[in-house]
């Protein structure tokens, strides 16, 4: 590997941190005008039963292809979303098509699914946010039985006591409601303790060493072992090979999500993996 040193390496520092700025800068500056061009749209991941394999939900991912510019990540714009504030906009934008979407499923055959969206601590920092997930719903004609959420960030604990009122009735109405990340900086055990949620995703990082790393491999035991404790489901999520399978599967994981199965996929893919035309990948047979 070459090695940068002195002032060669500090310009081509410099330099680094001068182009991710302006490519952040025209990110930003691109972000509204791509709500109002419908640049947005979401992908589907499946989730299956850990001991069948049969897909049981999908979880929403965004994805921003500018008309003008190159492929961009959710991990790279919806930060830029957070500060700039357009993450309500485009989070309203977020349920309202992941609503459209399962309407036009379910009037399709497709019953047995959910659809489960991301929600970032900082967009319940609205207090109304919540309450707006649920007109969303209503005004479809959905519930609990087609869209859950997934939760990231800490923002979550500083957040008022009315978006704890409302996940607590969201809870009681029996919505699904995931702690994403579970093991991360982001997600800990007191959120467990204080939020009222019905699943836990272990994060990708504790899954991918776990059949190398004892470490890995006892979090993501202990993981499940405290997810069933408190009577949660347990999601395994960036499941890539056979072995973490097959780990995950003698822990007794309840679902698992990774491109092992199946890579976030547009929704015409995923009507045809529903329909049966499209056979997912072979590793939970035999
Ligand atoms: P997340 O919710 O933890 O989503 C899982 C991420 O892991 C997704 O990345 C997915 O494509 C990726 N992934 C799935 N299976 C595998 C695997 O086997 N290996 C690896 N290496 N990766 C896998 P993506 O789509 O880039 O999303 C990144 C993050 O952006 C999400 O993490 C979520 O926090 C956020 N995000 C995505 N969509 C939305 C959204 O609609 N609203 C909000 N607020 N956040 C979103
Ligand atoms: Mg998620
Ligand atoms: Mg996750
Ligand atoms: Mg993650």
């Amino acid at each position: 590997r070459a090695k940068l040193e002195g002032r060669g390496a500090v310009r081509f520092f410099q330099q680094k941190l001068h182009d991710e700025l302006v490519r952040q800068h025209y990110l930003l500056a691109r972000l509204e005008e791509a709500l109002d061009n419908g640049e947005f749209s979401l992908h589907y991941q499946p989730q299956v039963s850990a001991a069948s394999g049969r897909i049981e939900n999908l979880e929403a991912l965004i994805r921003w292809e500018p008309a003008d510019g190159p492929m961009t990540t959710p991990a790279e714009f919806i930060p830029l979303a957070e500060r700039s504030g357009l993450i309500h906009r485009l989070g309203d934008w977020v349920i309202e098509e992941a609503c459209r979407q399962q309407v036009e499923w379910r009037a399709k055959g497709f019953h047995e699914h959910r659809v489960d969206i991301n929600v970032s601590g900082r967009q319940l920092v609205r207090p109304d946010a919540l309450k707006r997930f649920e007109d969303t719903l209503q005004r479809h004609g959905l519930g609990p039985r087609d869209i859950g959420i997934e939760l990231t960030e800490n923002v979550l604990i500083e957040s008022d006591e009315t978006v704890l009122e409302d996940l607590r009735r969201l809870y009681h109405r029996g919505f699904h409601i995931a702690l994403d990340d579970f093991g991360t900086g982001y997600s800990s055990l007191s959120y467990l303790k204080h939020f009222p949620v019905t699943a836990l995703k272990i994060d990708r990082s504790f899954i991918h060493d776990a059949p190398t790393q004892p470490k890995d491999r006892a979090i993501m035991e202990g993981a499940i072992l405290i997810g069933h404790r408190l009577g949660l489901e347990v999601v395994a999520e960036g499941v890539e090979n056979a072995e973490q399978l097959s780990l995950l599967r003698d822990m007794h994981c309840d679902l698992v999500q990774g491109f092992f199965f199946f890579r976030p996929m547009p929704a015409q893919e995923i009507e045809r993996l529903l329909s049966g035309f499209v056979g997912g990948h072979g590793g939970l047979s035999g």
